[in-house]
């Protein structure tokens, strides 16, 4: 029952609030007022497990006072200084993210992760520029992966809808097919450039010309596009292909970093290192804006020595703010003094187990996937042609979940039918009982809303 203070609040939300996603299904929004720990509650007092941490992004859980006292301490500390100038806790964050990349990295602050992807691809063109090669202007990245919302960021993404209204996109960008454990086989081959998605990429890099190619960009397990699984050897398969052509790794970490696939950084599951690594949202736990492209030294050391008007030329008011970077220093320090990587990695493996032996025989239920508290559920109306279930029973399933107090996500949107993956992200401090009423609402709308058949 909604009370009058809440249905005005709703009146005037409607009224004023231009949100995402917005026009095409406003009554889709609710009202937050309060959130602690992996709960949320709405204006008019009901309570949703989320199990999707806000959008991928809240790690240590809502309501963490620390965080708070950082941002507040360091606010009236000092509350401004521009990164062209130093400050404490930026220099404690980069040597800290430094650390957990686990190489020798450099840290350039900025305020969202499609910005982080925006300076990654300014970077390595202007690398490139600074070592002679002036042609290498060109990203590759897959089809179905997300990688932000500005232009450049926009061009990378591979969802089809980033073509409806916004082109022309900035040029540069190449697209191949993204790896797929689920619908590609390549589980026999065991040499990582053999893989058919691997030189699915040398292919392109050949056709565009290889001395055109600045970079590579990809997520470790591609996010939003529907938790697609890459074969476990892909991205050493994709890194050797980069270094024999020239071209930088770029891996996208604004999801999967920051413990969301039980390390530090995806990355970090498949045995590689990066030239350059973007990240966002976890770095935070989205207490504060705040992103960060971290590239190696030897790509840093390229730019020492330029002239006056030949430096980097990316300069943000707030990136690397002192009490945003001073809440990413208590964000990790949380996650490391609470083992929180260790804690996705198990606790994960528990609840896909779960899922499993659940959902294994439901007729709809044609891959379960994803690592540490990362998981994709994709639904199929067949399980053996794996054609994928219609958008509306999905959103049934998520809609009768909601109702049942779980929050789950909906992920793999393209034009060719795909929006069919329900999507788990839940805050890593999650405790085993909320695993468990995960589990079990989550199995109960499956079996309620489609004991079986299609896509009635
Ligand atoms: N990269 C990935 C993989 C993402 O999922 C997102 C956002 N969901 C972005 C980049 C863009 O981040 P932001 O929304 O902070 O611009």
């Amino acid at each position: 029952m909604t009370n009058s203070t809440s249905q005005n609040w709703q009146v005037k939300d409607e009224q004023y609030v231009w949100h995402a996603m917005k026009p095409y299904n406003p009554k889709a929004t609710s009202i937050i007022q309060k959130s602690e720990g992996a709960w949320i509650t709405d204006i008019d007092g009901k309570r949703y497990l989320d199990a999707m941490s806000g959008l991928w992004c809240v790690n240590v859980g809502y309501g963490r006072e620390e965080l708070a006292k950082a941002a507040y301490d360091q606010l009236l500390e000092n509350a401004y200084t521009p990164l062209s100038v130093g400050h404490v806790p930026a220099i404690e964050l980069s040597e800290k993210i430094s650390e957990l990349l686990g190489d020798d990295y450099v840290v350039f602050y900025s305020n969202s992760g499609s910005e982080a992807n925006e300076t990654a691809f300014k970077i390595a063109r202007q690398y490139h520029q600074q070592k002679g090669h002036t042609n290498r202007t060109k990203f590759i990245s897959r089809y179905r992966a997300y990688h932000g919302s500005t232009m450049g960021a926009l061009a990378a993404t591979g969802q089809a809808q980033r073509k409806y209204k916004y082109e022309p996109l900035a040029p540069g960008f190449v697209h191949v097919a993204p790896p797929d454990a689920y619908r590609a086989n390549e589980d026999h081959i065991t040499e990582p450039t053999a893989l058919p998605s691997v030189q699915a990429i040398e292919n392109v890099i050949t056709w565009e010309m290889s001395d055109t190619i600045a970079g590579v960009i990809l997520e470790p397990i591609i996010t939003g596009g529907g938790v697609i699984m890459p074969h476990e050897n892909y991205l050493r398969g994709v890194k050797k292909v980069c270094e024999k052509h020239g071209a930088l790794l770029i891996v996208d970490e604004v999801i999967c970093g920051f413990g969301r696939t039980g390390k530090a950084f995806g990355f970090q599951n498949y045995g590689i290192q990066p030239d350059i690594v973007t990240m966002a949202k976890g770095l935070t736990s989205a207490y504060m804006p705040l992103s960060a492209t971290a590239v190696r030294r030897e790509i840093y050391e390229a730019f020492i020595g330029s002239e006056e008007y030949d430096f980097f030329r990316h300069v943000n008011t707030f990136g690397g703010s002192p009490a945003a970077c001073a809440v990413a220093l208590k964000n990790i320090e949380i996650m490391e003094r609470e083992n929180l990587f260790v804690r996705s990695e198990e606790l994960g493996a528990i609840l896909h187990a779960e899922l499993q032996e659940r959902l294994k025989d439901h007729p709809h239920v044609g891959n379960i996937r994803g690592k540490g508290l990362l998981i994709g559920i994709e639904l199929v109306s067949d399980k053996n042609s794996k054609a994928p279930l219609d958008v509306s029973a999905v959103n049934k399933v998520i809609s009768l979940c909601k109702e049942q107090g779980v929050i789950i996500g909906k992920n793999g949107v393209t034009v060719a039918g795909f929006n069919n993956v329900l999507t788990l992200a839940p805050p890593l401090i999650i405790s085993s009982a909320e695993k468990d009423l995960i589990v079990e609402k989550l199995t109960h709308a499956l079996h309620e809303l489609l004991p079986q058949g299609g896509n009635e």
